[in-house]
């Protein structure tokens, strides 16, 4: 099992081995999933579509619906237009959402279809829509294709009425829907009213009813996408994620916003509760300082255990830089931070904080891969690797306690329902990091030093 790794690393530019993204389509369908009553909808081959939801199911254990437009061997030299015509025509007869959103894919861009154009020419049914977004899986990853469908909705649905609707907007950006339902309680505990776009809670983690709802009650309606001009504010959390999806409400409808990391850990997640209280202008409640207390109070207590101890975490970018944060305040050395994504910002952010913590040596890169990593670890190894379950591999070759955390997790259940973020998830984190390298301690110590209290 990647035994045959080499430890010596070169240089490569146009080579990706066991890389640490996937491909736009499956961000752009994540996104479409947390729209209430949309049919995500893939323009290219039915293989693509599989891969995509089969790649969301797995990590959510739920079914990520959507449709295709089944090319063949005619669409892929003609174009395919009838394709999609003939698609939209029988979602809306056969599955009758509210919207259908559209992405593209590696083939459908490459042969240049044009989807305004033939969205424009549709014979759309009274009070329904289509929207659409460019996904050349090419470039970037499934980030990208998340923050451009977002785009595409805005760019279709969005508006202004002139009267401001009292809400706060809130791109929480690609997390899970527990992220999701624990963001939305800090804010209600702030007394905040919100507007969370897209919100796959309620769809990625709905509940067994007995009963199959092909549109489960959760995910941001058609209204309130389209409200989003008349929003107060927006708090867009993760700077690479969502500064896009910002600027784009900005510049249509001058709604102004607080572009704030993913609010992992202490520092990160008072940023969101003060963005939060600079709208309601109300005390923070004791309940948050409650759990803000509980999770230094835990910090301090397993700091002999993660003071300095190495920690190698890969993944995609904002989840990356909060778990970032959150090790430094551990005390932990985060030796290797890594992203698939192609955002430099990334190596920035991370790099300012280790200068912020003092920490050195540590190694921050974006559009990495994996192999890469497994090289440098190889060379100086880690106490601890944080990622999706793509690192499983490399844990067992290298005999490293493993934590997973991110998209995606394949091989585990309930991960996409526990948070990550607020002081109550970050106070998870800590528990699961520090039990894992404390199992690793009673696992490899000798008889004589296996204690019970520690
Ligand atoms: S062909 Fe392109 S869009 Fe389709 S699965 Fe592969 S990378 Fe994704």
């Amino acid at each position: 099992m990647l035994d045959l790794t080499p430890k010596e690393v070169m240089e490569r530019k146009a080579l990706r081995i066991n890389p640490c993204k996937t491909c736009q389509p499956v961000g752009a369908l994540y996104a479409a999933l947390g729209v209430r009553n949309c049919m995500p909808h893939s323009h290219g081959s039915q293989g693509c579509c599989s891969y995509h939801r089969s790649v969301l199911s797995r990590h959510f254990k739920e079914p990520a619906i959507a449709a295709s437009s089944s090319f063949t061997e005619g669409a892929s030299v003609f174009g395919g237009r009838s394709n999609i015509v003939t698609s939209a025509r029988n979602i809306f007869d056969i599955y009758n959402p509210d919207i259908i959103a559209v992405h593209t894919t590696c083939l459908s861009e490459t042969i240049g279809d044009d989807l305004g154009s033939y969205i424009m020419d549709m014979d759309v049914p009274e009070g329904k829509v289509v929207v659409h977004t460019n996904t050349p899986s090419y470039v970037g990853s499934h980030i990208n294709g998340f923050f451009n469908m977002m785009m595409g909705f805005m760019n279709y649905l969005t508006r202004k009425e002139g009267t401001p609707n009292g809400k706060t907007a809130v791109f929480p950006g690609w997390v899970n829907p527990g992220d999701i339902r624990e963001l939305k309680r800090i804010a209600a505990l702030m007394r905040v009213p919100t507007t969370f776009f897209p919100d796959p809670s309620g769809v990625m983690d709905a509940p067994m009813t007995g009963r199959y709802e092909m549109y489960p009650e959760g995910g941001t309606t058609v209204d309130e996408i389209r409200g989003l001009g008349d929003s107060e504010h927006l708090i867009a959390l993760g700077e690479i994620t969502c500064i896009e999806p910002a600027e784009l409400l900005k510049k249509k409808w001058k709604v102004d916003f607080d572009l704030l990391p993913l609010p992992v850990g202490v520092a990160y997640t008072d940023q969101y509760v003060m963005a939060l209280r600079r709208r309601s202008m109300v005390e923070v409640p004791a309940q948050l300082e409650m759990e803000r207390g509980q999770l230094v109070d835990l910090m301090l207590d397993s700091h002999s255990y993660t003071y300095r101890r190495k920690v190698a975490i890969f993944g995609d970018p904002d989840v990356v830089i909060g778990l970032t944060a959150l090790v430094l305040e551990m005390g932990m050395l985060p030796k290797y931070v890594i992203t698939g994504t192609p955002k430099e910002d990334f190596a920035r952010k991370v790099r300012a904080l280790f200068e912020l913590y003092g920490v050195e040596d540590c190694v921050a890169k974006a559009n990495a891969d994996l192999f890469e990593l497994h090289q440098w670890i190889k060379n100086e190894p880690v106490d601890l690797l944080i990622g999706s379950s793509y690192g499983k591999q490399i844990a067992r070759a290298e005999d490293i306690p493993f934590i997973r955390a991110g998209f995606p997790v394949l091989d585990r259940y309930g991960g996409p329902l526990l948070p990550i973020v607020g002081y109550s998830g970050s106070i998870h984190l800590v528990e699961r990091i520090t039990h894992t390298l404390m199992d690793r301690i009673d696992r490899d110590c000798a008889d004589e030093d296996l204690e019970v209290v520690m």
